[in-house]
């Protein structure tokens, strides 16, 4: 899956789709992603440049494609689904420096494009089906390698077992009156120009694309009539695949590889779905009180999991996202932005700005007892809540954003250790590898909220932090009504704190929206949604 006019045409969208169609036919799917970008990974890229870092089960820190992916087919992405052009190099050289080249000149033809293809090959015999998507757009100078790489893998598999699918985007112009497909037509030339014969095009269109319109990109692209696919906007992401199969998508794609096109796919799961989303029986409005909220696409699986948790509870979910520094200066301001919310979720974050607008967030909450999720740096914040303004720790605080009086959040090795003494980072200390990152096992207390809303004690979710709350406070914490319901299977690490004295409140050490699917929402989510539906009726 190639991309061209345009970045952002939803490219890793449109893979998992076809990837649910294949499916729902009964084939197995894998996806990956190559990014050509330096970066070794999006790990340390800032929200606002590339969106959430989508973490996998395995650790890894992955383009949020992979969400995608795995929201839309359910399979677990893996560290080895994505790979950058800085990964590529960076394995090629250290091999290099090995010596493992034997004294050839070490070129981007053969060494880097063969790398590419490996990456693609190791996926081999995993599925039925792999779906490959370059990201960036043709044309640009960073998807040459990766262009090169995948048509001589075509040419090396052969056409009938691999097949090119290109998206572009066909713009309508109001002036004109008029959709124009020339830039289509020039971005499948330049395709054409590396090699590569699309067999399926995806064409974004805001509006119908007429059956001659249709035509004129076939005869000028060279290819079939019935392989230019209309990918017109949708209302709910969850209605593409549902789109994408009465465009004909799946049936081309079947047509390629000599594969039967009836009996169809079946597609009741998706109907359903977005039947729920399409007509809820209730509303309600949730607060993201957060720091990156310009960019929504940097709490991409979050959004996805609160709309999931509204499907489980036939409900619509409004987001409002406020940024946090807002009720830093103003009180009345925080009362006036949260007073129709029947939620409110404090996401994960790095850093100190907005921090102390978040602990007001979770206070509000807290005092009007309105629901409350804190995730990560949510129920960071939510822990310095509790000390600062019912134990009377006034200096608690996280060492994220500096030292402070009373480490309430710190680094594992500021724990308080069995001896009584405390434990210090060094400034030698490497910043980098610190993070806990991928699945992590936690036990819950039995009877616990958290117990019944999994209904099960031992629990499995996904990390992306460095710092963790120091359990020496846990007693004191409790006695004020903030239980630890989770803790790391050694007790040692707070995982999830709740109160019972509250409608709904609850903080978790991890990131339950990276788990969450339409068809298999997230637990804590459909409770969550289902608390806010409990406040719609109240307030
Ligand atoms: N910055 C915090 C930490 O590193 C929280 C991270 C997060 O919310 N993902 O622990």
């Amino acid at each position: 899956m190639t991309g061209g006019v345009v970045s952002s045409l939803g490219k890793g969208l449109a893979s998992a789709a076809l990837a649910a169609l294949l499916q729902a036919r009964g084939y197995s799917v894998r996806l990956c992603k190559m990014d050509p970008y330096l970066n070794v990974d999006p790990g340390t890229m800032s929200p606002f440049q590339h969106g959430e870092v989508f973490v996998t089960d395995d650790g890894a820190e992955t383009d949020l494609d992979l969400g995608h992916y795995e929201r839309f087919t359910g399979v677990p992405a893996r560290q080895s689904d994505n790979v950058t052009t800085g990964r590529i190099y960076t394995d090629v050289l250290a091999r290099e420096r090995k010596g493992e080249y034997l004294g050839a000149t070490i070129q981007v033809v053969p060494h880097i494009t063969n790398e590419i293809q490996d990456f693609i090959r190791a996926k081999d015999g995993s599925a039925d089906f792999v779906l490959v998507e370059i990201g960036g757009t043709v044309g640009d100078i960073e998807s040459l390698p990766f262009l090169e790489a995948i048509r001589q893998f075509g040419n090396e598999v052969g056409r009938e077992r691999a097949l090119f699918a290109h998206m572009t985007l066909i713009p309508y112009i109001p002036a004109a009156g008029e959709l124009k497909t020339k830039p289509t037509q020039h971005s499948v030339k330049e395709l054409m120009s590396y090699g590569i014969r699309p067999r399926v095009l995806l064409c974004r269109a805001d509006r119908e694309i007429s059956e001659e319109e249709r035509n004129k990109i076939a005869l000028f692209c060279n290819i079939d009539n019935s392989s230019v696919i209309p990918a017109l906007d949708v209302k709910s992401i969850y209605e593409v695949p549902l789109t994408y199969h009465a465009a004909g998508l799946d049936n081309e794609v079947m047509k390629h590889f000599n594969l039967p096109v009836e009996p169809g796919p079946d597609l009741s799961t998706w109907e359903e779905i977005v039947h729920r989303v399409k007509e809820p029986e209730h509303k309600v409005k949730v607060a993201i009180v957060g720091k990156y909220i310009s960019l929504t696409d940097s709490y991409k699986s979050l959004n996805e999991a609160l709309i999931h948790g509204g499907i489980a509870n036939n409900a619509k979910v409004e987001l409002k996202f406020i940024e946090a520094e807002a009720f830093e200066k103003d009180d009345e301001d925080l009362a006036a932005h949260l007073r129709d919310c029947h939620a409110i979720l404090v996401p994960g974050a790095f850093g100190s700005r907005g921090a102390e607008g978040k602990i007001k967030a979770v206070q509000y909450a807290r005092e009007h007892k309105i629901p409350y999720f804190g995730i990560c740096f949510g129920m960071q914040m939510a822990v310095i809540e509790a000390a600062r303004h019912q134990c009377g720790i006034t200096g608690a605080n996280s060492t994220e954003f500096g030292p402070c009086e009373v480490p309430l959040i710190g680094l594992m090795t500021e724990w308080i250790a069995d001896d009584g003494s405390v434990h210090q980072r060094t400034e030698e200390t490497d910043l980098g590898g610190t993070m806990r990152l991928g699945a992590y096992p936690a036990k819950l207390v039995e009877g616990s909220r958290v117990a019944e809303i999994y209904g099960a004690t031992d629990i499995e979710d996904r990390h992306r932090h460095r710092y963790e709350v120091n359990i020496a406070y846990k007693e004191q914490l409790e006695e004020a009504g903030l239980i630890f319901s989770g803790l790391s299977p050694d007790g040692k690490l707070p995982e999830i704190v709740e109160r019972q004295d509250h409608p709904w409140f609850v903080g978790v050490q991890f990131h339950p929206e990276l788990k969450s699917k339409p068809f298999d929402p997230h637990p804590l989510f459909i409770s969550f949604i289902e608390a806010a539906v409990k406040q719609s009726g109240l307030v």
